[in-house]
């Protein structure tokens, strides 16, 4: 019996800053970065690899918090993780001492899911497929288990999900036949960071549309003259056949997110992301209210499932922008997927940092093949960068993420890229 022998976690960071790559309105120099989880097992062949996602600083915070965790699956079987994956997930978040950091927010939870995600990497690796394959392949009931509950079955019974996935047993071969042969189709935000020059966004924004994109995501927030200026830049470079999506990173109040959605309407906005606080359900009411046919999107920001069951009952979500490592792993992924399914709410996985990339085209898959079904208008966000550090990277044709084949969550790291930008002991930051 396949035992873990070994959990190790490293602090990654990429130097990303340097470029501005990343900026927005409040995260004016990100170096992306990642507590790096690795867990061995008595089997050199199954390893199982977990990140979260930060912007550099504080990185060894998440990163010494995991560690908090690792007497909890010390030298369990991999049957005994696979079969109790759901047992071990309430084990964690509702750990009598860890769960006060909390509750189910911030660092804690933060450590929780690279935790989960490489556990996850481990259950999909040990049944040899891609993660997204492992689980549209499960069987509704046991996936049941895995799924928490607690404080959001008000919104969602587990009949109602047992109902939903149990469905879509029905249709999902040829979901998976569609995916297959076309992919699912991505945004780009790499066109429009708010550090880059008006040639730069020009110049990218072709580039993007001659390699299949038709879906652009631009940073505003900082300065209403500059965003309305390269909104107006854009949208002439894109045409009127394309999207246009907008997302101030928090940075307005409720009623400067009414005035300046409505002023920038005039270039037919798609979606607005994040216009004011994460954590206003409230505010985003008001705003919705009063912005028309505007749509709002947030969720990478969102703590917790929580968070989505009220964003969602309250109709202030018409996005749903899950992170694979904001939420607590797959566990809590699927069932606010299921969540925003059963409010009608397309769900626009976040992405890009570092690794998201790679985490997400496994959660569009699912949503896709195992719940939603649709794909007609509905985009994950893709960006091109740092995957050069990843042994099986995502893959983009014209636009579209090419389902994964590896077995696995995707997230191994090149052995020289984890030596190189190891913090603060790594040759690029030593030097
Ligand atoms: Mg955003």
């Amino acid at each position: 019996m396949t035992k873990i022998i070994s959990i190790s976690v490293s602090d990654i960071r990429f130097p990303t800053s340097k470029d501005l790559t990343g900026s927005d309105a409040i995260h004016t120099d990100p170096d992306y970065s990642a507590p790096y989880v690795v867990i061995e097992t008595d089997d050199p062949s199954l390893v199982g690899y977990g990140i979260n996602f930060t912007l550099g600083k504080g990185n060894e915070i998440v990163t010494k918090c995991i560690q908090c965790f690792f007497p909890i699956i010390k030298n369990l079987s991999l049957d005994e993780v696979e079969n109790n994956i759901g047992g071990l997930w309430s084990e964690c978040v509702d750990h009598s001492q860890l769960r006060w950091l909390g509750p189910e927010k911030g660092v804690v939870h933060l450590a929780v899911s690279a935790l989960f995600n490489a556990l996850w990497d481990l259950i999909s690796k040990k049944n040899k497929k891609p993660l997204w394959r492992y689980v549209v392949d499960t069987n509704p009931k046991k996936i049941i288990d895995w799924l928490p509950f607690k404080h959001v079955d008000d919104a969602l019974s587990k009949n109602e999900a047992l109902e939903i996935l149990t469905k879509s047993q029905e249709y999902k071969n040829d979901r998976i036949k569609k995916l297959e042969s076309e992919g699912y189709p991505s945004y780009t935000t790499a066109a429009g960071w708010l550090g880059y020059s008006d040639d730069k966004i020009v110049d990218l924004c072709k580039e993007y549309m001659a390699n299949g994109w038709k879906y652009f995501k631009i940073k505003v927030g900082k300065n209403f003259e500059r965003d309305s200026h390269r909104l107006d830049i854009i949208r002439k470079t894109i045409g009127n056949n394309n999207y246009l999506m907008i997302d101030a990173n928090q940075q307005w109040s409720v009623d400067e997110s009414i005035k300046y959605i409505n002023a920038f309407n005039k270039y037919d906005v798609f979606f607005v992301e994040e216009p004011t606080h994460a954590d206003d359900i409230l505010g985003f009411i008001k705003i919705k209210k009063n912005v028309g046919e505007v749509k709002l999107a947030t969720g990478e920001a969102c703590s917790n499932r929580v968070m989505f069951k009220q964003f969602l009952q309250s109709g202030a979500m018409n996005i749903c922008q899950i992170d694979s490592c904001r939420l607590a792993s797959i566990n809590e992924i699927l069932i606010v997927m299921l969540m925003a399914h059963k409010f009608n709410v397309p769900v626009f996985p976040h992405a890009g940092g570092v690794g998201l990339c790679e985490y997400v085209q496994h959660l569009c898959m699912i949503d896709y093949a195992l719940i939603n079904g649709e794909k007609d208008n509905k985009v994950v966000e893709y960006q091109d960068s740092l995957h050069n550090h990843f042994k099986f990277p995502c893959r983009i044709v014209k636009g579209n993420y090419i389902p994964p084949k590896d077995h696995g969550y995707s997230i191994e790291m090149k052995e020289k890229s984890v030596i190189e930008f190891s913090y603060p002991n790594g040759n690029y930051w030593k030097s």
